[in-house]
């Protein structure tokens, strides 16, 4: 593992739970320490507050992230939450993904001026992007993930971006139990690091890339374990501590790895 870029392992609970749910979740995560890797659980916005204290209580050594963030300071955006809101209780939140482009048509602008609230309010911005079915079909892949990460980038001009995080989740993957496969995410988080390095180059060693999309405890091994693979963001098995679980050993086993 590269020391910039310690392997992390987000949950991204989406609108699940009650909040007695929530917090059984959240301690069954917080409970067990994984050392060498980072670990993060994303609650739905009422569940940050309660689950935040719950972790200062416990000293549980994960990040709190919110699943959304208003590109706004304040003012009438009703529905809304602002970054200097999530400050005092998340550490992460994640912008763009493929349900808010989809149920909430973000456009890769608007996801980019979210990107630098964030970063703004010293939080870890998680930048989801990913092609769809009929994209990849196309053979269209790389194409929108340039145009995904230079919309994002342009429209993120000038902020501090030393702790971004971009998960490549390919929408056809999300919630379907057909994870890409390693070959296929090898190839698109190349590309991705390749364009960092093109266009981003100071950031190309500390931005840390994770694959999303049906990882399991059962191929989160193989996942983890390309090179420009950092870690993951779960959607379903983060919704269940034990799988969660497992998937942070895994990244932990391969914590050592070397990364060019
Ligand atoms: C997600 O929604 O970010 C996700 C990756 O979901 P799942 O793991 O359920 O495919």
């Amino acid at each position: 593992m590269s020391p910039e870029r310690p392997m992390l392992v987000a949950g991204n609970w989406k609108m699940n739970t009650s909040l007695d749910e929530a917090l059984v979740l959240a301690a069954g995560v917080g409970n067990l320490t994984v050392s060498g890797i980072e670990t993060a659980i994303c609650p739905p916005f009422p569940w940050l507050v309660p689950v935040a204290r719950a972790g200062r209580e416990h000293g549980w050594q994960i990040v709190v992230g919110a699943q959304d963030c208003s590109a706004h300071g304040n003012g009438a955006y009703t529905g809304e939450t602002s970054a200097a809101m999530l400050q005092p209780w998340c550490g992460m939140a994640l912008a763009g993904h493929s349900e808010r482009r989809r149920y909430h048509h973000e456009s890769d602008a608007l996801i980019g001026e979210k990107v630098r609230s964030i970063a703004g309010a010293g939080m870890i911005p998680v930048l989801c992007i990913g092609e769809t079915q009929e994209e990849r079909d196309a053979d269209q892949t790389e194409t929108v993930l340039e145009r995904q990460l230079g919309g994002a980038f342009r429209a993120a001009q000038g902020a501090d971006l030393n702790k971004l995080v971009v998960a490549y989740e390919p929408v056809w993957a999300i919630g379907t139990g057909q994870a890409a496969t390693v070959q296929d995410a090898a190839a698109a988080t190349a590309f991705i690091r390749g364009w960092l390095r093109q266009h981003a180059t100071s950031l190309v060693g500390t931005t840390r890339i994770l694959y999303g999309g049906s990882v399991t405890p059962d191929n989160a091994a193989g996942l983890f374990a390309q090179p420009d693979v950092d870690g993951a963001l779960v959607g379903g098995a983060s919704l269940k501590a034990a799988d969660f679980n497992r998937i942070r050993e895994a990244a932990a086993a391969l914590a050592t790895r070397e990364i060019s």
